[in-house]
Order: C-alpha cells, then sequence, then structure tokens
C-alpha cells in the first residue's frame, strides 16, 4: 500500500492520506491492491497534467501500477484510453470507473454547477 510518510509521491502526506481513505482499490479496474505481483501495486494517480504541478484532492486518485502505465501519455485523452486494447480487455470504461473519477470528469467538462472546488481555483 501507499505509504504516505514516503514523500517520493509529489504530493503532500494529508493529501495523501484523504485519497488512501477514499481509494482503497484501483480507481480504473476496481482491482484490490497486492505488494506482489507488482502490476497490483497501488500508485499515485495524476489525473491530468496540472495535477502534477498542483495535486488536488480531485484531480489526484490512487491506481493500480498496471492502469497508471497504461495511462502514460494518454493523461486528457480520455476517450482514447478508454478505446485502448487495455481497458477493453478489462472492461474498464467511463461508467466502471470509481464515483471519483466520474466526479472529475465531471468537474473538467464543466457540467458540476457552481462548482466550489474549481470555482474556488478559478477565482
Ligand atoms: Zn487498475
Amino acid at each position: 500500500m501507499i505509504d504516505c510518510k514516503k514523500k517520493k509521491y509529489g504530493i503532500s502526506e494529508e493529501l495523501c492520506e484523504k485519497i488512501k481513505e477514499r481509494d482503497k482499490r484501483c480507481i480504473y479496474c476496481d482491482k484490490e491492491f497486492k505488494e506482489y505481483p507488482y502490476s497490483d501495486k497501488a500508485t499515485i494517480e495524476h489525473m491530468d497534467t496540472p495535477s502534477v504541478k498542483n495535486p488536488e484532492e480531485w484531480r489526484v486518485g490512487i491506481c493500480c501500477h498496471s492502469c497508471n502505465a497504461s495511462r502514460k501519455g494518454k493523461n486528457e485523452d480520455w476517450d482514447t484510453w478508454f478505446e485502448s486494447d487495455f481497458c477493453k480487455k478489462r472492461k474498464i470504461n467511463k461508467d466502471t470507473v470509481a464515483q471519483f473519477v466520474k466526479d472529475y470528469r465531471k468537474r473538467i467538462q464543466g457540467e458540476v454547477k457552481n462548482d466550489p472546488v474549481r470555482n474556488v481555483r478559478q477565482e
């Protein structure tokens, strides 16, 4: 499991503990995290490029190593990723992902009216 005391994830210990509490399984494939094999290991997932520089609770999650590796280079390109062989094989799509991912996508698409999280940031 993620050890929030190890500061190698680029996020604060506080944020790390918060998302650990929320994401108990992979946010994409719903896999249970394990130390072995490596592909089942929990990893910090930055949902998009801005979240790397500015990690916030609504755009940082925890996913398994295989999902994270598969998402590399497709950060904002969700449709391409959902259409990939990786997702098709594992039956991952916009409806099967964790609520956190659905909420994130709604926010990004501007579908959350008077969104307190994004509005605060944009002011
Ligand atoms: Zn996964």
